[in-house]
């Protein structure tokens, strides 16, 4: 039977649940970066950290193929946001993963992309520096490196892009975010958005009013080295009615360099290059392999040819048509 320890004293009020395995002394925890959704994105050392896990402390971004890396044994806990029902806040996040260590489990916090890039990693490293546990980061492959990847558009580029920002979208208390527009709005120079979806009409408006020109080169990529990635290659002044096509999580790229992005192959013909109203958004439709889930060849449609895909490996062409990136 499951026994409950009580360890309120030491870890903020959390009561956890004690495995039957005799005291182990002091656990650890390990923040780690699953990158963003393709397990073929995830570190070595990442993966020998999770199979070692007793415990997974996972948030909504990370992808079921990474979780089941983990031992069938190994906890599963989900602290991912959900609109319906109770989020956990990020105080008990950080409690949770104190009372874990201090149960002696070896706890692997699994965040999307890289723990110390818009992840409060570092609130999570802060809780258990002061709890005295010992603690480890593993780095992630960030978002936006897997976005600009299979886009084949550089961050940063000789001639386009002398500098990259990676800014959030999401103020800490809604609305706004207080970015330098100024700044930001300066030219040879690319602007990653994370979580600005659902701001990048008023986020390019304000670039503009900073003096960004509309046709700066812009780029949107849903749900990037998965399955489902969906890109829209478009311009700054395009940016808001691209942006409202998609809903998935997803990263804004703004910067001459993204001139250089190339949407996935058309699945059906006839549409024809976009116009400069209409962004171009494309659904990649991947055939998973049998046993892993991997996407190994882009299935054909008419005219379909494949893209060998920087965030996903290689992809067996179906046709002699293959387009490179
Ligand atoms: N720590 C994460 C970012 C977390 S913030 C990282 O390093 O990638 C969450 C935001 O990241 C999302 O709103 C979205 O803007 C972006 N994001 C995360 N994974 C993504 C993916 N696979 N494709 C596109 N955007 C992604």
């Amino acid at each position: 039977m499951v026994q409950r320890r009580d360890i309120s004293t030491r870890s903020g009020g959390l009561v956890v649940l004690d495995s039957t395995r005799p005291n182990r002394g002091m656990g650890q925890v390990w923040l780690v970066g699953a990158g963003p959704g393709d397990p073929e994105l995830l570190t070595i050392k990442a993966l020998r950290v999770l199979q070692a896990a007793d415990v997974v402390v996972h948030d909504g971004l990370v992808s079921d193929e990474i979780l089941a890396m983990a031992p069938t044994a190994a906890r599963r806990i989900s602290v991912a946001k959900r609109k319906s029902r109770h989020s956990y806040s990020q105080d008990e996040i950080n409690r949770m993963l104190v009372a874990f260590a201090l149960e002696g489990l070896k706890v692997v916090r699994l965040k999307g992309g890289d723990p110390f890039i818009f992840g409060r990693g570092g609130e999570e490293l802060e809780a258990c520096r002061e709890a005295g546990i010992e603690t480890h980061v593993v780095p992630g492959v960030t978002a936006a490196l897997a976005a600009s990847a299979g886009a084949g558009a550089p961050l940063t580029h000789r001639g386009l892009a002398q500098a990259v920002t990676f800014v959030t979208g999401h103020a800490a208390k809604g609305g706004q975010p207080d970015l330098d527009w100024a700044s930001l709005a300066k030219a040879n120079h690319t602007v990653v958005i994370y979580m600005g979806l659902s701001m990048a009409a008023s986020i390019a408006a304000q670039l503009m009013a900073a003096g960004r020109a509309g046709s700066t080169a812009a780029l949107i990529v849903e749900n990037a080295s998965r399955s489902d990635e969906r890109r829209v290659v478009t311009t700054l002044s395009g940016l808001a009615k691209a942006a409202s096509t998609l809903d998935g999580p997803a990263m804004l790229i703004v910067g001459e360099a993204m001139a250089m992005a190339q949407p996935l192959p058309f699945p059906l013909s006839g549409r024809g290059e976009p116009s400069a109203e209409e962004p171009m958004v494309e659904r990649a439709s991947l055939k998973l392999s049998g046993t892993t889930g991997r996407p190994l060849v882009r299935e054909a449609g008419p005219s379909l040819s494949t893209t060998p895909s920087a965030g996903r490996g290689p992809l067996l062409p179906l046709s002699g048509k293959g387009r490179t990136s």
